[in-house]
């Protein structure tokens, strides 16, 4: 089962860039803009889709950080890990004293985000197993880490939502999707009602990846229920 993320961040285009890389990663997020908006999703974190580890920026639209990660803490023994552009060592100190598992500084490569949350993981007894990253089943052929899907090994070129509802499809390869699961995971939890986005852009990933978007032979529908990627060979 993958592994949820409270991912607290208030930039815009940092929250979205993260959401996709811990998307393709294989991790579940739930993203939050203010301190107001993770205080919701924790408070409705149900137990089996739950949160695992949480990523708190400080400088907040409604406050500091640091009140989230004193809540939490009163609470659970869950990683945390503060991302924030303070970098004076008493504020490291303070926070990692109030019992924050890791601190990075920004801008911050996301190879290192992603080695110290696995850290972190492990540390609670989490094993993070090394994510799925390739596909290949017939003619198609996909590389997560790359970035690259080839169709006939000929590169197709994907949107960004194109290529995280693959990416989301790819992890769970030979596996039902559910349209919930699809939209939380690719467009985020608030809209697990907007089916006609997953029509959308399915249609748009079989006319590029099909032979017959008609007749899919990977991208398959499970009436009513969602979404399969064919098993990969
Ligand atoms: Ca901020």
């Amino acid at each position: 089962m993958s592994l949820g993320v409270l991912l607290v961040e208030d930039d815009k285009d940092l929250r979205a860039t993260l959401r996709q890389v811990l998307t393709v990663e294989g991790y579940r997020v739930s993203a939050a803009a203010s301190l107001a908006d993770a205080r919701a999703l924790w408070a409705h974190a149900s137990p089996d889709q739950g949160i695992d580890l949480v990523l708190l920026d400080l400088g907040l639209p409604d406050g500091d950080g640091t009140a989230f990660l004193k809540e939490l803490r009163a609470s659970t023994h869950l990683p945390l890990i503060v991302i924030s552009a303070r970098q004076q060592d008493g504020e490291k100190v303070h926070l990692l004293d109030l019992g924050a598992d890791d601190y990075l500084v920004k801008p911050f490569g996301v190879g290192e985000l992603l080695a110290r949350m696995r850290v972190a993981l492990r540390h609670r007894g989490r094993a993070v197993t090394a994510a799925v990253t390739h596909y290949q089943h017939d003619t198609l052929e996909v590389d997560l880490q790359r970035h690259r899907v080839c169709r006939d090994r000929a590169e197709v070129h994907l949107t960004p939502t194109e290529f995280n509802l693959l990416a989301r499809l790819v992890r769970s390869a030979g596996q039902v999707v559910t349209h919930r699961q699809l939209l939380a995971d690719v467009w985020g939890s608030e809209f697990t009602e907007h089916t006609h986005y997953l029509r959308l852009y399915m249609g748009q990933l079989r006319s590029k990846l099909e032979q017959d978007p008609a007749q899919p032979r990977f991208l398959l529908t499970e009436p009513g229920v969602g979404y399969r990627l064919a098993e990969a060979s």
